[in-house]
């Protein structure tokens, strides 16, 4: 480590990493973004296993910015929380996402990531009304998914603010089951109305032992806590034939489809429209 001198202004901080430096950038570009319409959702279908009927998509960002590039959410979601901007970005996603879900050719539900910043926000809540009361889109259709994570650390303020949301007919995912280290008793307190098991259990399939007793295992624990499953990550025919098999109710993965722009989802929805 250099020594900081004797009280010089400095034109720059030569201790701050690559990383911090990368951080900043994109924080500095991540202000005008929404402006500059350098947002976009994509959609990634949600399929039903016992018919293979497509029941509707999970929404995912995607950003390409002017300056930097194309940069995925796992980079940038953790900035946009550490600064705020993840209220003002979450509320034009929710919007997005209903917006386009009521233009598909079939009455398809829609599925949005929550950030636990956003949650402990005040403006959430408010949002989520704003939004269902302008559209009219049926609080049914929408699903909400929080990390475990998110849970973990949550207090009863956010399960509070969880069960008021459920009540208005929106439901709740827990996403990326299994990955967390919390423990099982939360499941029951809080309103949780689908487990989406995180798709490194599903890839693992074939390569892992554990994998099939752990995925048979959290099937159980599903169907016994009346809790709809939904697999992440079925990527081949093996994956699918494995979930069906084992009776697991809904699934998402590159087998089915990648995250794809609105107009490409709307095609995938016509398609399947006429299966
Ligand atoms: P996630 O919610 O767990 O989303 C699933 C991620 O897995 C997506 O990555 C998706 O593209 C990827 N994926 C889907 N199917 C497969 C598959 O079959 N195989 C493999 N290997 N990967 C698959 P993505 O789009 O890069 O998103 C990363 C994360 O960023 C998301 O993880 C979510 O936590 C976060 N994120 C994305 N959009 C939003 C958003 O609008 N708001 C918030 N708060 N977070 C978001
Ligand atoms: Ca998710
Ligand atoms: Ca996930
Ligand atoms: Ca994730």
């Amino acid at each position: 480590a250099r020594l900081s001198g004797t009280g010089c202004p400095r034109p720059y901080n030569p201790t701050l990493s690559k990383k911090q430096f990368r951080s900043r950038e994109i924080e500095r570009a991540m202000g005008r973004a929404l402006d500059r319409e350098e947002f976009e959702v994509w959609y990634q279908p949600q399929h039903r296993l016992s018919d293979l009927a497509l029941i509707g998509s999970e929404s995912l960002l995607r950003w390409k910015s002017g300056t930097l590039g194309q940069i995925f959410p796992d980079e940038f979601i953790e900035i946009a929380e550490s600064t705020g901007f993840i209220n003002e970005l979450g509320a034009w996603v929710l919007e997005r996402s209903v917006r386009d879900t009521q233009s598909l050719p079939t009455p398809l539900s829609v599925a949005v990531n929550v950030s636990g910043l956003q949650m402990m926000g005040n403006g959430f809540v408010d949002d989520l009304s704003r939004v269902l009361h302008d559209t009219g889109f049926a609080p049914s259709r929408l699903c909400l998914e929080l990390t475990e994570t998110v849970l973990f650390d949550g207090t009863e303020d956010l399960v509070e603010k969880m069960r008021d949301i459920q009540f208005r007919g929106v439901s709740w995912a827990l996403d990326d089951f299994g990955t967390g280290y919390s423990s099982l008793g939360y499941l029951s307190r809080l309103p949780i109305d689908k487990l989406k098991v995180d798709k490194s259990f599903t890839l693992s399939l074939g390569s892992d032992p554990a994998a099939e007793p752990i995925l048979t295992a959290v099937g159980d624990l599903c169907r016994g806590l009346g809790m709809t499953l939904l697999c992440e990550g079925v990527e081949t025919q093996e994956h699918l034939d494995f979930l069906r098999e084992h009776h697991f109710a809904e699934a998402q993965g590159y087998f089915f489809g990648k995250p794809m722009p609105y107009p490409d989802f709307h095609a995938y929805a016509e398609r399947e429209k006429a299966k």
